[in-house]
């Protein structure tokens, strides 16, 4: 018996389709187990790499969903939670007891590499929940403060902010809206701003009157800056790896501050590396108000988020005793978690890791556009820091379609290598640690799975269970 039959035993020989019992993500169950088996359970990681029960390995270009920007088997980080967990497992933060050490520890550590002006930080226990944490501290800052009108938290339209209520409605997307409505009242979203035919973006015109950000501030005028208590931004759109203008970042910071409304970054996705700075925020040089982070705060090896603030937002709470900010849940500021996200961030500063992820991301961007030179499959390869998004053209030379990366990514997954792919781009998002053979193997793959693709592959049932193998 080898040690991967050992530790999924009981999930492999009891399976059945029709009985079992987890229940999990965004797609449809009958689809996840229609598609592949017991033996193909992830059950190891290894660096950059997963291992399926039978042994098959798949470079994880995905790192989990974000999460994994240090890479599997990590030993300080697993002996980081191994020690608390023995030490001091739990401690309650929501009544009058002091928090445990590790987590003031990570506070402090965390501010401290958080850009200048953020000072405190609150913990929970997800993305979501440190959106939601964040929209309800907006209100009871406003409030506070006394501009008890200013409810209305605004975001752009098509955004993703979490999968709470609160972070749902707070994000742009109209299908989750109609699908789990009705939405919670006191959200307004606002259109993207309008890069394309922005005078600055294109050639850097300084003195162009409407930017693409004139939009954007239309809409807000019209919402009504009295009725604002805060803007939500992703810094860089998770999914597509397009930065937000650095002058519509300035001229968001202006507004937001001339009017007493808080800017907020959603660093949930692109905080710890990802965009090739430790923060998105530090590619524009703009601080928020507010900033929130997860996935990979604790490399994925725990469940965590944060919400990090200024001193500002900080010192309108308790200064009565009717202005706490009471909201918490019970597991927030895990003990365990905070160890490794310790432990995950002396990693990220120690070994040079946002340096390590923006090597990455060169030598892939380049060794993909050298291997698809000259393909007319090939729409851009886009770069920044460990992100690369891979834009596709189907044979019309439009932009290619879901069901095509769909197939592609069935095809990657046969050949070895995890990929995603959103409405925008085939997303590649190694972890940051990813070595330079592995990231060669990623992008010879890909492309070679890309070459020898034809539409009229592109059939659903070439998706079907037992084709998908990892590579040996
Ligand atoms: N904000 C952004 C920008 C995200 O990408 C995500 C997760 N995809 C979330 C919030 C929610 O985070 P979580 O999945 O940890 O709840």
């Amino acid at each position: 018996m080898t040690a991967d039959s050992r530790t999924t035993t009981d999930s492999r020989t009891t399976f059945d389709p029709a009985t079992h019992p987890f229940w999990h993500g965004f797609a449809p169950m009958g689809f996840v187990l229609g598609q592949a088996g017991p033996d193909d359970m992830w059950v190891r990681g290894e660096g950059s790499w997963l291992v399926d029960a039978q042994g098959n390995r798949c470079l994880d270009a995905r790192s989990g969903i974000g999460n994994m920007n240090l890479g599997y088997s990590r030993e300080d980080i697993a002996q980081a939670m191994y020690q608390q967990a023995r030490e001091l497992p739990f401690v309650c933060t929501m009544r009058w007891e002091q928090a445990v050490p590790v987590a003031v520890d990570y506070a402090r550590a965390l501010v401290d590499a958080a850009p200048a002006g953020i000072t405190r930080v609150r913990f929970t226990h997800t993305g979501s929940a440190a959106v939601e944490s964040a929209v309800l501290m907006a209100r009871g800052y406003q409030r506070n403060v006394g501009r008890r009108k200013k409810r209305t938290v605004v975001a752009l339209d098509g955004s993703f902010h979490g999968s709470t209520l609160t972070a749902m409605a707070t994000g742009g997307q109209r299908i989750l809206h109609r699908f789990f409505g009705p939405m919670p009242e006191g959200f307004a979203h606002v259109p993207l701003p309008a890069m394309a035919s922005c005078p600055r973006c294109r050639d850097g015109a300084s003195t162009a009157e409407a930017t693409c950000g004139s939009g954007v501030l239309a809409a807000l005028r019209e919402l009504g800056p009295d009725q604002l208590a805060a803007v939500f931004v992703e810094p860089v759109k998770g999914v597509s790896g397009v930065p937000l203008p650095d002058h519509f970042l300035r001229e968001l910071r202006e507004f937001c501050t001339a009017h007493g409304i808080l800017l907020v970054f959603d660093e949930v996705f692109t905080g710890f590396g990802r965009t090739g700075a430790m923060f998105a925020a530090e590619l524009s040089g703009v601080t928020p108000d507010v900033m929130c982070f997860a996935k990979a705060i604790t490399a994925g090896y725990a469940a965590l988020g944060a919400v990090a603030v200024t001193d500002e937002v900080y010192g309108a709470f308790d200064i009565s005793s009717t202005s706490a900010f009471s909201h918490a849940s019970s597991t927030d500021a895990h003990p365990v978690a905070c160890a490794a996200a310790l432990a995950a961030l002396r990693a990220y500063q120690e070994e040079d890791v946002v340096a390590q992820g923006r090597a990455m991301g060169v030598r892939l961007a380049h060794a993909l556009s050298e291997a698809l030179s000259g393909s007319p499959r090939l729409g851009a390869v886009r770069q920044l820091g460990a992100y690369v998004g891979l834009d596709l053209l189907d044979d019309e030379g439009r932009p290619a379609g879901m069901p095509m990366k769909r197939h592609l990514e069935a095809r990657c997954r046969r050949a070895g290598v995890l990929i995603d792919y959103t409405p925008d781009t085939v997303m590649l998002i190694p972890p940051l640690t990813t070595p330079p053979q592995d990231v060669g193997f990623l992008a010879a793959t890909l492309a070679e799975v890309v070459l020898a693709f034809r539409e009229s592959d592109v059939d659903e049932s070439t998706l079907r269970p037992a084709t998908l193998r990892g590579h040996r």
